[in-house]
């Protein structure tokens, strides 16, 4: 599932192609896609909308459009773009819409899953959109700070690993960049959220910086379908410390690393360096 540093990379490497450019063909091809909203109307709304540019939030690509409208693309667990490309949907049994731009250029979205969304919103809508989904800081500006992790954290006695999953405290991590901030900061995952000392904090908003900085420098991660717009694979795969590393050493001190389920997902963490009792 793309976390992250994989929609900024994304974003990245498409954002030249768009900004400026036109919409002026959209086919939608999947209901499920841009559902409550008939994929027809979603098309149409969107022909003729120029991109004033390509930003993030979260794990969110978002497509701000002169008109002051925005298209919120979410790729969930298999969703991907590509461009440029050739033909229409048919092209691909797992191709679900194709944007013609005025440059006569083509993005095609490709989902297998087809848990993927498209919604279009309205001028103003944005701000809105985002805090009903109570979606957290952007852990790599400047208001991610130690304080506004223990705000986010304050009275919370889910374990850490849930707690950064859920978005609120810091919007764009997934399974993969959580274990390994949290191996970074040396953190037990079934920690409580709340229990976390000033020092601690500290600490855990540095590591979860680190992991996402070197994410985005090794382009994502591609375990399975992972891909950037031009078909790449990232590289930040061969860089885990302990995501994935069940029984191999512990990068710092040597200890087989252990994968437990927490909220439902798979964990890995070093027994040693990440004690469960407050140290
Ligand atoms: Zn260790």
């Amino acid at each position: 599932m793309p976390e992250l540093p994989e929609v900024e990379t994304i974003r990245q490497r498409l954002a030249p192609a768009l900004t400026g450019r036109s919409f002026e063909r959209v086919t939608i091809g999947d209901p499920r896609l841009t559902r409550p909203e008939p994929p027809e109307l979603v098309a149409a709304a969107l022909e003729g909308e120029r991109v004033r540019e390509l930003g993030r939030r979260g794990k969110y690509l978002v497509v701000a459009f002169e008109s002051g409208r925005h298209l919120l693309v979410h790729l969930r667990m298999t969703g991907s773009l590509q461009h440029p490309v050739s033909g229409g949907l048919d092209a691909d049994p797992h191709r679900r819409a194709v944007v013609r731009l005025d440059d006569g250029s083509d993005v095609a979205y490709r989902d297998v899953r087809r848990f993927g969304t498209w919604t279009l919103l309205e001028p103003g809508e944005l701000d809105e959109y985002f805090a009903a989904r109570r979606l957290g800081s952007e852990p790599l500006e400047r208001s991610f700070t130690s304080r506004a992790l223990a705000r986010a954290f304050a009275g919370r006695r889910a374990p850490l690993k849930a707690a950064l999953l859920d978005q609120r405290a810091a919007a764009g991590l997934g399974n993969i960049y959580v274990d390994e901030a949290l191996w970074r900061a040396r953190l037990h995952p079934l920690r409580s959220a709340g229990e976390l000392g000033r020092q601690e904090l500290k600490v855990l908003r540095k590591a979860i910086r680190e992991a996402l900085e070197l994410g985005i420098a090794r382009q994502g991660a591609s375990l399975r379908d992972y891909r950037d717009p031009s078909g790449r694979r990232g590289l930040m795969q061969k860089e885990f410390r302990v995501y994935g590393r069940t029984g191999e050493p512990c990068l710092r001190c040597g200890t087989p690393i252990e994968k437990i389920r927490v909220a439902g997902r798979g964990t890995w963490y070093c027994p040693r360096c990440q004690r469960r009792e407050p140290s």
